[in-house]
């Protein structure tokens, strides 16, 4: 029997600022928005209020479709503090369609389906009295 990695899993307080408001204001309504450079046309890599390629502030916060795949991942089988009581986990590095690559947490699956290139979507899961967690789940389908 695969081992199941269900949601709920605990979240850690991020560090609030003026410059990512957009991003946590759009994480509490289920939406994800992903920093955009105006000057560059591409999306970054987590949210912040300056491009880090250019440094410029053109900086415009879209939604976007939270599709993306599983680029590498690993189950974690001992955590420490909250997560101790979490185990089996599964960390990964999801690389969006808009071609960012974040580090996050595969929720809703089983082993047997984890897979690098596995078709996911994201999802916020709030909990602990923090902001919602950024994390994903395989697409219906795959
Ligand atoms: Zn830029």
């Amino acid at each position: 029997m695969s081992t199941y990695f269900p949601p709920g899993l605990p979240t850690d307080p991020p560090v609030l600022d003026p410059e990512t408001r957009p991003y946590w204001a759009a994480a509490e309504q289920d939406s994800l928005v992903v920093p955009f450079c105006t000057a560059c046309e591409q999306h970054f890599w987590y949210p912040r209020g300056f491009c880090p390629r250019c440094t410029g502030d053109a900086v415009e916060w879209p939604r976007v479709s939270g599709h993306g795949e599983i680029y590498s991942y690993s189950v974690v089988r001992r955590g420490f503090g909250a997560w101790a009581k979490h185990t089996p986990f599964v960390i990964a590095w999801v690389t969006l369609d808009i071609g960012v690559t974040v580090l996050t947490n595969v929720v809703g699956c089983t082993e047997d389906q984890l897979a690098v290139g596995l078709p996911v979507t994201a999802l916020f899961e709030a909990g602990d009295g923090n902001p919602p967690a950024l994390r994903f789940t395989p697409r219906a389908g795959s």
